[in-house]
């Protein structure tokens, strides 16, 4: 079964002249896809062939398995089904500027960071770019009823985009392909934990996606504690590539920095990091940890996020503390699916997903 969610329009076109049938029909169903149809549902092309193309092809690789929405804030986690029955994660939320939408990269995660839901078995496989893409449909066939489509995309669910990078690059640019969902990609946030190669390579893509970095260490010594790929790439690499990246783009790059008691979270931490940041056009982004159950490491106290907020605005670091959304949904990365495959295990009787 060939996959045309991940196809330019011009690509389409030159599958559908291959298979005989005439080239118009290439930017049609091209539309059709990127309106979240799938075949059954392109109306004007016939019933025939659409059967045909059912049978050759996939238009849209990810369908919603289970969705809980958050009694909170009106935030929605979805967990996505691909065709090969494996499962990853999105998030909705909804604020003032338009419509959020987090999306996986990959299925589980290879980087091995041990605060993170995700990693906790590995990489099963790489998501396609059409798959990414497919993400952003079903969550617009989702709203369709309220009017509403995903105006904003952030890289941050499972999976590191910069070890998918063929695939990721592709999804930007069919983002805004002229006949698709034309998504500026200065509405794109693209989160790493730090593939200083991939970063140059990035800022060389001539792309305007906002760059986070999965800090949330002041020094190396304390990187290497939670974050195995700290053993590959220092922080002043990190911070070269992301000067790099800031002065090749003119944007300015967000660090977050899970905050988690006993490890990183003290004032002479957030004074280091304040230190290490200062005449860079960065932000920070605050979160407090979102304690997993397997991984052992402590959250914080609202007063501790308080504290470490204040050091950092006195030695003027632009930071904020980013708000939680669907805190009682299992909002945090990898957890949902974590909850589903352990319930399929028996693990977890009354996971409710
Ligand atoms: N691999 C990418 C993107 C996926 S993770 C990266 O590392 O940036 C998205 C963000 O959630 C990262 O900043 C990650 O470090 C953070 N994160 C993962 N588990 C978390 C947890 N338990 N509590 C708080 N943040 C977490």
């Amino acid at each position: 079964m060939t996959e045309l969610t991940g196809m330019t329009c011009e690509e389409l076109t030159a599958w559908v002249k291959e298979q005989g049938y005439p080239a118009f029909r290439g930017k049609q169903i091209f539309r059709w896809i990127h309106q979240g149809a799938d075949f059954d549902g392109m109306t004007n092309l016939s019933k025939n062939l659409r059967e045909e193309l059912a049978q050759r092809a996939v238009a849209q690789p990810v369908s919603i398995r289970t969705q809980r929405r958050s009694e909170l804030d009106g935030t929605v986690k979805f967990l996505y089904e691909l065709k090969d029955g494996n499962c990853v994660e999105g998030v909705l939320m909804r604020y003032k500027y338009g419509v959020s939408l987090c999306i996986s990269t990959q299925v589980g995660c290879r980087m091995g960071c041990r605060f993170c839901a995700s990693t906790l078995e590995g990489r099963v496989r790489d998501l396609t770019a059409g798959e990414m893409l497919g993400e952003i449909l079903c969550a617009n066939r989702f709203m369709a009823p309220e009017g509403e489509k995903v105006s904003h995309v952030v890289l941050m669910g499972s999976g590191e985009p910069l070890d998918n990078y063929d695939n990721v690059i592709r999804f930007l640019h069919l983002l805004r392909e002229e006949e698709g969902i034309r998504l500026s990609l200065r509405n794109v946030s693209l989160s790493t934990c730090g593939i200083v190669p991939k970063m140059y390579a990035l800022a060389e893509e001539n792309l305007p996606v906002t760059l986070c970095v999965s800090l949330h260490a002041p020094n190396d010594e304390i990187r290497r504690m939670t974050m195995p790929v700290a053993n590959t790439w220092s922080i002043d690499e990190i911070l070269k590539a992301c000067r790099y990246y800031i002065r090749k783009t003119g944007r300015r790059v967000i660090f977050e920095y899970a905050l988690s008691g006993g490890i990183n979270a003290g004032e002479e931490q957030a004074r280091e990091l304040a230190g290490r940041l200062r005449g860079m056009q960065c932000h920070v982004n605050l979160i407090p940890l979102n304690v997993v159950e397997e991984r052992g490491m402590k959250g914080v106290t609202e007063e501790n996020v308080r504290r470490f907020l204040k050091v950092l605005q006195e030695e003027n670091i632009s930071a904020t503390r980013r708000r939680e959304m669907g805190d009682d949904i299992e909002g945090a990365c990898g957890q949902l699916r974590r909850k589903t495959i352990n319930a399929a295990r028996g693990e977890l009787a009354d996971a409710e997903v």
